[in-house]
This record gives structure tokens, sequence and C-alpha cells, in this order.
């Protein structure tokens, strides 16, 4: 693999909690314009694994690298400078506010490197959004606050997208749904895509590349295609 294709090169990460190894010197790649799932297990790490590439957990130990550049030490509002976009688990908007002022604050810490994304653009992305603009978040269904999470961080600009649990507590049409529009900015935006989840059969069929961790190690990597095709792995590691 040549070092272009390489977006995000981690190495020997160990990250600690008090006496709680969570991440035990974890390596892997993560590829440019394409999708790595990140599975494994309650507990595994994957949450970790995510913060501390955005910059809000400081590893104990261990390499991150971006487009070639060391990234720990870089604080998480660089980090958006950079392209770096986190949509943590939870769908966090801010209640009060209209669907379109919590997207324009996504653009507050924008990636300058790009053009940038518009709210119209979020809008042809996120069709349901278009219709709700002026309404407050509050008033969104859980799919729709996960689109406007999603769709606030798109307003930075990222080349890189960190995407915790999306389909977390979602139906699963909606899921389907929201899986479809990830595979869409892979494909037509060539956008970088690291996607946590449990929901390992609906991350698998749209990822390229996967990786399960399993109490902070990585226990299993390979194309998606491959782990989503081995009884053995599935039965041992994804519950499907
Ligand atoms: P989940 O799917 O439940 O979110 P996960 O794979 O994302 O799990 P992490 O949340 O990264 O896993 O947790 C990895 C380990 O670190 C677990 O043993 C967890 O209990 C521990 N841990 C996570 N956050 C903290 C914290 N703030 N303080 C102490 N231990 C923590």
């Amino acid at each position: 693999m040549t070092t272009d294709t390489i977006q995000i090169g981690i190495s020997d990460l160990t990250v600690q909690y008090g006496p709680v190894t969570a991440l035990d010197s974890v390596s892997m790649t993560i590829r440019a314009g394409a999708t790595t799932a990140v599975l494994g297990a309650n507990g595994a790490g994957k949450t970790t694994l995510l913060r501390t590439i955005s910059g809000l957990i400081r590893p104990k130990a261990g390499s991150i690298t971006f487009g070639g550049k060391e990234l720990v030490g870089v604080s998480p509002d660089r980090m958006s400078r950079k392209g770096l976009a986190h949509v943590p688990e939870g769908r966090g908007v801010i209640a009060e506010l209209t669907v379109e002022e919590n997207l324009r604050l996504g653009a507050l810490g924008r990636n300058r490197a790009h053009d940038a994304v518009t709210l119209d653009q979020v809008y042809d992305i996120f069709v349901p959004l278009a219709g709700r603009r002026t309404s407050s978040a509050h008033t969104l269904s859980g799919g729709e606050r996960q689109m406007l999470v999603i769709g606030r961080a798109l307003m930075a600009t990222p080349s890189v997208l960190l995407l915790d649990e999306p389909s977390l507590g979602l139906a699963p049409k909606i899921v389907a749904q929201i899986f479809e529009i990830i595979a869409t900015l892979v494909d037509a935006q060539s956008m970088t895509v690291v996607l946590v989840e449990q929901n390992a059969r609906s991350a698998l069929s749209i990822a390229e590349h996967a990786v399960v961790l399993d109490l902070g190690k990585v226990a299993v990597e390979g194309p998606a295609t491959v782990l989503a095709q081995d009884p053995a792995l599935r039965h041992a590691y994804l519950g499907f």
C-alpha cells in the first residue's frame, strides 16, 4: 500500500483510564476514500479509539498520523480545522436551537483546505432535514437527529468522518437510510469514514475494511467481505 492511500496510521497505541487499559498497543491503517468499520463487543475500546484519534484523550504511548503528520498532542479544535470530524455517540444537538442554527454551528471550526460545504448541500444529502430547517432540534425524531449531527459535522468540510454508533436505538429502516447516505458520502465525495458499530452486519455491508477490537487489542483485521463471510469470526466476535 502506498502512503497516499493511508489517511490515518495508528501504531502501538495504548490508552489507560487509571488502572484500566482500554487500548493495548493497537495498530491499524485507515485508508483514504473508504469506510473502515471498527467492531467489537461492549468495552472493547471502540469509543476510546475514536476519542483518541480526535484528540479528546491523550494516549499513554503510540502514534497517530494523519496524512503523514503526527496527531497526538494536537487539540480537538485544531483537528477540526485539519479536516477530522468526530460525531460522538448520543446525537448531541442543541435542543433549543433550530435545525439550521445547529448546522451553522458546524461551520465554525471549518477546515479551510477545501471549498465550504453549504447548507443546501447538507439539505440535498439529508432531505428530511430540509423540511425541518426552522424546527427546534428537540422536535426531531431519533433518525432526524442522527442526520443533524452528521450534517453538522459535514458543515466543517471534513475529509475524515469519525462516526460513533450512528445506528444505536434507531429502527432498521432508518439505519438502512443513514448507512446508505454514509456510503454515498464515501463514493461521491471521496470521504474517509471510520465507522464504530455494534451493528456489525450493517457496518460490514458498507465498509471496505474492518477491524475487530477485543478487550483493547486488534483481534482481526481484513476486507469487510471476508469478515462477513467467515462463520467462525461472526460467531466469535460479530454476533450474527
Ligand atoms: P461500548 O460499545 O460499550 O461503548 P467500547 O468498545 O466503545 O464499548 P470503550 O467505551 O472505549 O469501549 O471502553 C473501553 C474500556 O475502557 C472499558 O473497559 C471501559 O469500561 C473503560 N472505560 C471507558 N471510559 C472510561 C472512563 N472514563 N473511565 C474509566 N474506564 C473507562
